[in-house]
């Protein structure tokens, strides 16, 4: 195995969707300004934290890994699941890898990442969990580090998603975003990391109530964004993508084979236009599992009914 990097950090932005392009961002603008990015890959459907987050540290959909907000909330993930995540894959393969997961919405240490790989993680808000992921990523150098911010989502239940108030969120934690990549050039690994920006869903406009809203499958709850930059990314627009595909990246970036794709089963593919790699096979239309219509257009918002 050759590694393409030696180190792959994942920044999830819970409920920022696709509203990263419409907030002041100045932090993402720059990091990615050669990267890959889109604003148009598709959530899980339902689109629902458990079920997305699941999805991206797992490579399968909803319907096959069975979580949900409430089964993380009460259950450990178990250890011998014919679908491990990511931080097993890359532990089975390079048994001495440092791996961190520091996730503000607790349940995802708990509730998706196995107990038994010695994953280090902390939760705590956004603010106060950022500088303890800094110090993290300047002492340990992480192989492999998952990093997900709630605050965004907060704002936009609170006052509905697309508002000032939630742009206004998403703006401060492009802040935090700023603080990450510069502890990881800090740690002397920034040329040797693949650094991606993620969101898992979006969220609805403010109800009567005033409160925004996921779950379905409006255009503002499915579309979301995904970032990545590194040695080698090609700058420019990611093609069709879904939130379950982050998990092929990450092992293509470690030189970890694939499962073989079966609908029932690993469903995750790495999306055209992030590496140019003629060996990578054809991404294969999986819009008819994740309730959108199939595909039929390159044009942006290219999974929607048509
Ligand atoms: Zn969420």
């Amino acid at each position: 195995m050759s590694k393409k990097y030696s180190h792959v950090i994942v920044v999830g932005i819970d409920g920022a969707g696709s509203f990263i392009k419409d907030a002041k961002t100045p932090v993402f603008d720059q990091i990615f300004k050669n990267g890959a990015v889109t604003y148009d890959a598709l959530a899980s459907n339902p689109s629902i934290s458990a079920e997305c987050w699941g999805s991206m540290l797992l490579g399968v959909g909803p319907e096959v890994h069975g979580l949900t907000n409430q089964v993380v909330s009460e259950n450990p993930y178990p250890t011998n699941s014919h679908f491990p995540t990511l931080f097993r894959r890359i532990k089975e393969a390079y048994p001495e890898a440092t791996l961190g997961a520091y996730c503000n919405w607790s349940r995802i240490n708990t509730g998706i990442v196995e107990n038994n790989l010695e994953v280090s993680h902390e939760t705590g808000g956004d603010d106060a969990l950022t500088p303890v992921i800094c110090d993290y990523i300047r002492n340990q150098k992480p192989d492999f580090l998952f990093i997900q911010f709630d605050s965004v989502d907060s704002a936009g239940h609170r006052n509905g998603y697309g508002t000032p108030a939630h742009l206004q969120r998403i703006s401060e934690v492009d802040a935090l975003v700023g603080d990450i990549y510069n502890a990881t050039k800090e740690a002397g690994i920034l040329e040797d990391t693949l650094f991606i920006v993620i969101a898992d869903h979006g969220g609805t406009p403010p109800d009567e109530g005033g409160r925004g809203h996921h779950g379905g499958w409006s255009v503002g709850e499915r579309y979301v964004t995904f970032a990545a930059t590194g040695r080698g990314v090609a700058k420019g627009t990611v093609a069709e993508m879904n939130v379950r595909d982050l998990a092929a990246i990450v092992l293509y970036a470690f030189d970890i084979q694939t499962p073989e794709f079966c609908e029932k089963g690993w469903t995750s593919q790495v999306p055209e236009g992030i590496f140019a790699d003629d060996s990578l096979p054809a991404y294969r239309d999986i819009s008819h599992l994740t309730g959108a219509a199939p595909r039929v257009s390159k044009e942006p918002h290219t999974s929607e009914l048509v």
